[in-house]
C-alpha cells in the first residue's frame, strides 16, 4: 500500500505508538485495559520485537511515574490540578488516571490532536461502554465542532494544528464545549509525548510561552495554585551514527523531524523549558532511567518475558530517548501583591 505523505504520515505515527502500547500489553510488560476498546482491530496487528516492547515498557514507566507524582504531590497540597495533553493521539492516560488511586485529584482532563485523529478517538469513546461511562453522566457528554470535538465534565477532547500560532490553535480551549475546557486557577500538567519533535522548535516554543503567559496572567499565587508543569517525551542527538539510522528510517516513510533541527544534545533538553522563565528543569534518558529507576524487581520479571540478547543495542536506542520535566512556579507573593 502507499506511504502516507504529508501530515498524514505524521498522524501515522500515533498508530505505531497505539500498536507499540498494545504489543506491550499482549507480551505482559504492561497492563492496560483501555487501549482494545481505543484501538479496536490493533489486536490483529503483528506484535513489537522484544527491544520495542522494552523501549514502550521504559517510557511508560518513567512518564506514569512523573504523573502520578504531579497528582500525588497536588493531592498533598489538598488542591485539584488539571492535565492537558497535546499531541495525545490513542493514548489512554485519562482513563488509567479515572480508574486509578489519584482519580480524586484530577478537575480535568483535556487532549489536543488534528482533526482526523480526534474525530476517530470520539467516535471510539462513544462506542465503548468502558470508555464513555468514565466521562461522567450520559446527558453531560457532548460531541462537538462536526464532531471532532467531545466535551464532558472532566474530559475535553479538542481538534488543533499545533503549528499555528497558539492564539488561533489554542483558542478551543478557552472557547470551545457547554464550558472552557482549560481553568485558569488550576495547578496544570503539560504533557507533550513525542510529538514536539514533529514541529519547529519556535512553534514548539510558542506553546509553551502561551502556556506560560496564559497562567502567569491569571492565577493567583495561593494554595499550590499558579503552579505549571510539563513533561517532554522526546528523540534527540539524531546526529550520531545510529540517530541518523532512525532519521532514515522515518524518512523513508515521508515523516520529518522539523523539531529535531538543530539535533538537542542531553544538556539542552531543559532548556526549551529554562527559556521560558521557568523555574526548574531536568532530562533523563530511558537509558538512564531503565539502569537507575526501574525497580529491580520489575526489570526481574521483564526479562522472563521474552528473550532478548543484544543488550547494547537496547542500550544505544533508549539513550537515544528523553524525557524533560519542568516547573514554573507562581510569581511571588510580594510581587505579585506589587501587582495588585
Ligand atoms: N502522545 C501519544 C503517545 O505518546 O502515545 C501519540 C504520539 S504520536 C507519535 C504523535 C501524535 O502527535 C499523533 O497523534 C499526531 O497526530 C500528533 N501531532 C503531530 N503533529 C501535530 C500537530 N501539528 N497538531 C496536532 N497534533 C499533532
Amino acid at each position: 500500500s502507499r506511504v502516507p505523505e504529508g501530515d498524514a504520515a505524521i498522524r501515522a505515527t500515533d498508530n505505531d505508538a497505539a500498536l507499540a502500547r498494545l504489543s506491550a500489553v499482549r507480551k505482559g510488560y504492561l497492563t492496560d485495559p483501555f487501549i482494545t476498546p481505543l484501538v479496536p482491530r490493533a489486536h490483529l496487528e503483528p506484535l513489537r520485537p522484544p527491544l520495542i516492547n522494552i523501549g514502550t515498557y521504559v517510557r511508560s514507566e518513567a512518564l506514569d511515574e512523573l504523573v502520578n507524582g504531579w497528582l500525588a504531590l497536588s493531592q498533598q497540597e489538598g488542591v485539584k490540578c488539571q492535565i492537558v495533553s497535546l499531541g495525545a493521539g490513542s493514548d489512554t492516560r485519562f482513563w488509567r488516571i479515572a480508574t486509578g488511586p489519584n482519580q480524586d485529584t484530577l478537575a480535568r482532563y483535556i487532549e489536543i490532536d488534528f482533526p482526523e485523529i480526534t474525530t476517530k478517538k470520539a467516535m471510539a469513546i462513544r462506542k465503548s461502554k468502558d470508555l464513555s461511562s468514565l466521562l461522567g453522566k450520559p446527558e453531560d457528554v457532548h460531541l462537538g465542532n462536526g464532531g471532532t470535538a467531545l466535551h464532558s465534565p472532566v474530559y475535553s477532547l479538542l481538534a488543533a494544528d499545533l503549528r499555528r500560532p497558539p492564539a488561533e490553535s489554542l483558542a478551543p480551549l478557552l472557547t470551545a464545549g457547554p464550558e472552557p475546557p482549560l481553568a485558569p486557577h488550576l495547578p496544570t500538567l503539560l504533557i507533550f509525548e513525542c510529538v514536539l519533535v514533529y514541529m519547529t522548535p519556535e512553534a514548539s516554543g510558542a506553546i509553551l510561552q502561551w502556556f506560560t503567559d496564559y497562567f502567569q496572567n491569571n492565577q493567583p499565587s495561593r494554595d499550590g495554585r499558579g503552579v505549571l508543569g510539563s513533561i517532554v517525551y522526546e528523540m534527540f542527538a539524531l546526529g550520531d551514527q545510529f540517530g541518523k539510522v532512525m532519521v532514515n528510517n522515518l524518512k523513508a516513510r515521508n515523516v520529518t523531524l522539523p523539531g529535531a533541527e538543530p539535533y538537542p544534545t542531553f544538556e539542552s533538553l531543559p532548556t526549551r523549558f529554562l527559556q521560558h522563565g521557568w523555574d526548574v528543569a531536568r532530562a533523563l534518558t530511558l537509558k538512564d532511567i531503565r539502569r537507575d529507576y526501574i525497580d529491580p524487581s520489575e526489570l526481574e520479571r521483564i526479562s522472563q518475558l521474552e528473550m532478548l540478547d543484544e543488550i547494547e543495542e537496547l542500550e544505544l536506542v533508549l539513550a537515544h530517548y528523553a524525557i524533560t520535566w519542568g516547573v514554573k512556579l507562581p510569581p511571588a507573593t510580594g510581587e505579585l501583591k506589587a501587582r495588585w
